[in-house]
């Protein structure tokens, strides 16, 4: 056994035994929300929004970004779990940001093993072979924080399985301080969603007024 497989089996079995009676809580998340966000270690979910068992849907990537993946299980979410406001929450000093589809693909195409990063960017570290298969990967990078929020809240919010009376709000976590700052552009679109029109006009210069 591993230390690590054998200090994961030994901190369950501590929870298991205090596990009270969460074993009655419905499937349904008690609280009605999801959080779409990054699977950054530095991030606890559970603790920076304050959710129990039971609450809220999480549902992680790398970078928290809105993928098919992640809007199927949104979708899921509200369609047959009853969510009604959703949170797409992204951070700073986000990974993400640290390389481009073209840096991963070569880093792929030369060797499979952990690259290493430093001043001058990613390299790899290990041994060969690489795979191409990279190739065929949309890796979903982040050039730009709140660029990336306002993207991920625009494409769920206009995704044809969503409802548009769902809320997506659109926050950037601060791994220096553990605070939630609103992305005003990503939220306000939503907030001024309008017959069309009136909604673009407020979306070019006049973000902060509506909210
Ligand atoms: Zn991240």
């Amino acid at each position: 056994m591993t230390k690590i497989l054998d200090e994961v089996l030994a901190a369950n079995r501590a929870y298991a035994a205090t596990f009270g009676d969460k074993g009655k809580l419905a499937m349904p998340p008690a609280r009605r929300f999801a959080i779409l966000t990054c699977m950054d270690a530095r991030l606890d979910p559970a603790k920076l929004a304050g959710l129990a068992e039971g609450d809220a849907h999480v549902i992680r990537n790398a970078g928290g970004r809105a993928s098919d993946d992640a809007i199927r299980s949104l979708v899921i979410s509200y369609k047959l779990l009853g969510t009604r406001e959703w949170f797409v929450i992204h951070h700073t000093n986000c990974g993400m940001e640290t390389f481009t589809d073209e840096v991963m693909r070569g880093l792929l195409a030369q060797s499979l093993e952990t690259a290493a990063l430093d001043a001058g960017g990613w390299h790899d570290a290990g041994r060969g072979p690489g795979a191409s298969e990279g190739e065929f990967v949309d890796w979903l990078t982040i050039r730009n924080q709140v660029e990336s929020v306002v993207t991920d809240v625009r494409r769920i919010r206009s995704h044809p399985l969503v409802p548009s009376t769902i809320p997506v709000y659109g926050y950037i976590y601060e791994v220096g301080t553990g605070r939630l700052v609103e992305v005003p552009e990503a939220t306000v679109r939503l907030r001024n969603r309008r017959p069309e029109g009136r909604g673009q006009k407020d979306r070019r210069g006049h973000a902060r007024r509506a909210v």
